[in-house]
């Protein structure tokens, strides 16, 4: 009999199939404590299982966490980044950050940003994106996605930390993955759990709009990436194959519905490539695309890949870029290149690893 991955349940499933199998309620409630608070490795460690129940568990379910194939550290300490192995042996990424913020200086413990990925490949082809360049594998189920953030939470609190955002911008488009990618959130988000603030979750989207109108609509409220990289139709198309399809106008239509259905602003992320999309002309563009948008926009020096001869701006060429937004009253900030030694841009490590 195929075994379910426990990690593939929310709370309300798992009370259900143990109550289907004659169990009580706070059965459940006892194997949920020991996946996402007590973090352990195998229904075997849950100790004081009833034996019944033990046996059960250990026929029908498995806890199926990714395997560690590869550990980078950056230069800087700051930067972690592991390829690991799913079981049918797709390679993901998964990348942890130190996060550094007025709390720190309180010695705060969960300090760290995790980057998760939400697919295996992906089906976008972004031309700049190493991901993109590897094309699409497969979706990752709830699962898949759970298992990462429990790698990480697991290794943090062997260090004494332990986890304070993810940012769902590992490989793959997560809206493309919807239903999977939201159950996951809804799992490492449950209160008697792992229990993230959904407010801690960022999800970065190529920028579908169907998938935008229904995460306004979802219960609950994780922030929201946009990827613009193009202000105008024909040089977004350039960059971001699904523009074809998608026009801006439609896109940003979705974006207003959002931020007036949440009251909250959009993130819109601009990787900078220099000659291409970097020009104060453009930066005018982008300017008057989101004028008077509860929009905040994290400028992204690109991070070269083997499949794209493009280069990153430089620091004036980006400086020259966000003083032309501030003009628009648009804030934006540098996201850093972090971990570029180590090749944390998105998709990048599993690359130099798929055959
Ligand atoms: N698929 C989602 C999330 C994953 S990519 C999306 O596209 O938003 C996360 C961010 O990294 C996106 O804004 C993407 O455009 C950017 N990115 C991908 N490859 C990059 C690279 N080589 N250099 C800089 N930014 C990159
Ligand atoms: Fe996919 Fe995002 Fe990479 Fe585009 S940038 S190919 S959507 S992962």
């Amino acid at each position: 009999m195929e075994q379910v991955n426990l990690y593939n349940f929310n709370r309300q499933e798992l009370v259900s199939r143990l109550r289907g199998w004659g169990f009580r309620v706070q059965d459940a409630a006892r194997v949920w404590d020991g996946l996402y608070r007590e973090l352990v490795s195998s229904t075997a460690a849950l100790a004081d299982l009833r034996p019944d129940l033990f046996d059960r568990l250990h026929e029908e379910t498995c806890l199926r966490l990714p395997e560690l194939q590869v550990a980078l550290t950056s230069s800087d300490g700051e930067t972690r980044k592991f390829l690991l192995r799913l079981h049918d042996g797709q390679a993901i990424e998964t990348v942890i950050m130190r996060f550094h913020g007025r709390r720190d200086r309180r010695q705060e413990t969960r300090r760290f940003t995790a980057c998760v990925s939400t697919q295996a490949g992906c089906a976008m082809g972004c031309v700049f994106c190493a991901t993109g360049q590897m094309g699409f594998n497969r979706h990752l189920t709830a699962g898949e996605i759970v298992g990462q953030v429990v790698f990480v939470e697991r290794l943090l609190r062997a260090e004494g930390a332990g986890l304070r955002n993810i940012v769902l911008m590992g490989m793959g488009e997560p809206l493309h993955n919807y239903d999977q990618t939201l159950k996951a959130v809804e799992i490492v988000c449950d209160p008697r759990g792992i229990a993230l603030a959904p407010r801690r979750i960022t999800l970065s989207t190529v920028g579908l709009p169907d998938g935008i109108r229904r995460l306004a609509e979802e219960p609950l409220p994780i922030n929201l990436a946009v990827s613009l990289h193009g202000a105008t139709d024909e040089e977004r198309r350039r960059l971001v194959p699904p523009a074809r399809r998608w026009p801006l106008a439609e896109l940003m239509a979705a974006c207003r519905e959002y931020i007036e259905r949440r009251q909250r602003r959009i993130f819109f992320e601009w990787t900078l490539i220099e000659g291409e999309n970097d020009t104060p002309e453009q930066a005018h563009q982008l300017g008057r695309l989101l004028a008077g948008m509860d929009a905040h926009i994290n400028v992204i020096p690109l991070n070269p890949t083997g499949g794209y001869d493009g280069r990153p701006s430089d620091d004036s060429r980006v400086k020259a870029f966000q003083q032309v937004l501030a003009g628009y009253g648009l804030p934006s900030t540098v996201r850093q290149r972090r971990g570029i030694d180590i090749a944390a841009g998105c998709g990048q490590l599993a690359a130099t690893q798929t055959p």
